[in-house]
């Protein structure tokens, strides 16, 4: 392509209603343009780009015996209402009615749809297992769209939908997704974790979520080397052995006037937080209810909901703590509380030797508390959130580390969830009639283009792996009005089509200051300079993208094509 037949509409700012760095370089490169509120255009350059990851992605999904296919965007209702999603599904679903007034939604997600058809075309187990996705338009009424195509109102998903006899041949195949999955954030060029998005209790595995790892990620991560990885929101704590045996000591009451903050009693008793409990005065559904962790830690109240199994939680206002304890806020312990309450204790908690408590009396402490002799709790279970420090729950060895990181895609075993409610069954070879059992997978396609660039730009603007990139080469000749610049530039840009190298000719009447400024800010990864400086020696300059500015090389006209081409080659192999 010539750059100036080419619709990059470029800018030197990002419009100022874009709020995060890949929205901006996104609408600065040309690739996109806000149409609206969390409404996206994707221009040449974007759409251009966005065919480079769907191309990855079909390739992997036939790879596993997928079958594309393209469903309507416009569901009715009826379907929904199988499933019973129609009433659950809240604000986020798009509803509109048809001139005769029949209801529909605009699809957040196909699993109806699918489920529907295959329902009636699979009968036998002969016809099993089936795989088939699409790359469709989600719709989402987002609340406060944000981060550009990351959290807009329209995306492009692929989402694929797999069909078993049992959970046995799911189990199977889950795999082989999984491993398509890993395939395909190798080629997009990505760091990325595999993160488990259940929680240890439900067995850890039948649910993960592909995550592209950046700072300016919207999730942190939990990991270890041992391959463990999950959501630090859900992320499971090793439950250690008690370490300090020392013996129980006399408890005693002291007085700490207006001390209530761990940190401040701890330096006044010259303790340390960890020789503390924290005791957190909750309301779940309506009911008061004590949850005791060690003082530098936090209750995950993820964790705790999913424990207690109440619809509401939240921190007991003063006057209810005051009710329970009989104290103001911050001197509230297991010890003599006012009211009769159930008490949940972290693992970590009855660890803690002659640890230190509020005394539910104003301005006082005890000292020398212990489980068992002194309080118990109704239950001890898994409630503190993980932090640093923490041993991996799966290979009990490591320390956890963190990152922060951007969901691109998510694998799920759906198990008989969909072919319950709507019917979806097969013969199996004695005739008898049973439940398909379903696997579905997602990965966001936009969303895909956004977290590449949250993962990889610097100063000058994005810097594309090879993969993506939508031209791989830029050639820029410094005066395309020079008639032996102008000939070496076409003869390259011939060659290099000859090849299939996408390429783009910056053959502008602009200064080479801009034409180098809009190269690096659409991230081509080479750049070829053509001068008449160099020329006269039968050079060009050659620069890869992601090297620093000074290093560039010059290379022989006639080499320079075989040179990109080694380059490529040097990346696939
Ligand atoms: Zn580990």
């Amino acid at each position: 392509m010539y750059f100036s037949k080419a619709f990059i509409p470029t800018l030197k700012e990002a419009p100022s209603d874009l709020d995060n760095i890949s929205a901006k370089l996104m609408a600065r490169s040309g690739m996109t343009r806000k149409l609206g509120s969390g409404l996206f255009e994707l221009l040449p350059l974007g759409l251009k780009t966005l065919m480079n990851v769907m191309k990855i992605i079909r390739e992997e999904m036939e790879s596993i015996d997928g079958q594309e296919v393209r469903l309507p965007l416009l569901l009715p209702k009826d379907l929904w209402i199988e499933t019973g999603r129609w009433d659950v599904y809240g604000k986020e679903l798009f509803r509109l009615k048809d001139r005769k007034d029949a209801e529909f939604c605009l699809a957040p997600t196909h699993e109806e749809a699918i489920t529907d058809l295959v329902r009636s075309h699979v009968r036998s187990y002969r016809q099993l297992p089936i795989m088939l996705y699409q790359f469709g338009i989600k719709f989402r009424d987002e609340i406060r769209p944000r981060f550009g195509v990351m959290r807009a109102r329209e995306f492009l998903m692929k989402d694929a939908y797999s069909f078993h006899i049992d959970e046995a041949d799911l189990e199977k195949y889950y795999k082989r997704v999984y491993e398509a999955y890993e395939r395909i954030c190798q080629r997009c060029g990505f760091k990325y974790r595999v993160v488990e998005a259940a929680s240890g209790a439900i067995g850890g595995n039948f649910s993960h979520e592909f995550m592209v790892l950046a700072d300016t990620g919207e999730e942190e991560i939990a990991w270890c080397n041992c391959g463990y990885g999950a959501n630090s929101e859900k992320a499971e704590c090793l439950q250690t052995e008690k370490i300090d045996l020392s013996p129980m000591l006399a408890t005693e009451e002291v007085l700490t006037p207006n001390i209530g903050s761990v940190e401040d009693v701890a330096s006044f008793l010259s303790s340390t937080k960890e020789k503390f409990i924290k005791t957190m005065i909750y309301v779940a559904d309506g009911k008061p209810t004590a949850v005791l962790v060690r003082g530098d830690h936090d209750v995950n109240e993820i964790k705790l909901q999913t424990l207690l199994g109440c619809n509401e939680l939240e921190l007991a206002s003063p006057n209810i703590i005051e009710e329970v304890t009989g104290a103001k806020v911050g001197f509230a312990g297991p010890v003599n509380l006012k009211k009769q309450i159930k008490i949940y204790a972290d693992f970590s908690v009855p660890n803690i030797s002659n640890a230190v408590i509020g005394a539910n009396k104003d301005d006082k402490h005890i000292k020398n508390i212990n489980y068992g002799r002194d309080y118990k709790a109704d239950i001890v279970a898994d409630l503190k959130k993980v932090s640093k420090g923490d041993i991996c729950p799966r290979c009990k060895k490591e320390k956890l580390q963190f990152s922060r990181g951007i969901e691109i895609g998510h694998v799920f075993k759906l198990g008989t969830k969909y072919s319950k409610s709507m019917k979806a069954t097969y013969l199996d070879a004695q005739g008898k009639e049973n439940l398909m059992v379903m696997g579905c997978y997602g990965i966001g396609v936009t969303r895909i283009l956004a977290a590449t660039i949250e993962q990889s730009y610097d100063e000058n603007g994005i810097v594309w792996p090879f993969s993506l990139a939508p031209y791989k080469v830029s050639i820029i000749p410094v005066d395309f009005k020079n008639q032996e610049i102008k000939e070496v530039a076409e003869k390259i840009y011939n060659e290099l089509k000859e090849n299939k190298i996408e390429v783009l000719l910056d053959d502008r009447d602009e200064r080479i200051g801009i034409k180098f400024k809009d190269a690096d800010l659409m991230g081509t990864p080479f750049r070829i300079t053509i001068g008449e400086k160099n020329l006269k020696d039968g050079n060009v300059e050659f620069k890869a993208r992601k090297d620093d500015k000074s290093k560039t090389e010059i290379i022989k006209v006639t080499n320079i094509v075989g040179y990109i081409k080694s380059k490529i080659q040097e990346k696939f192999k």
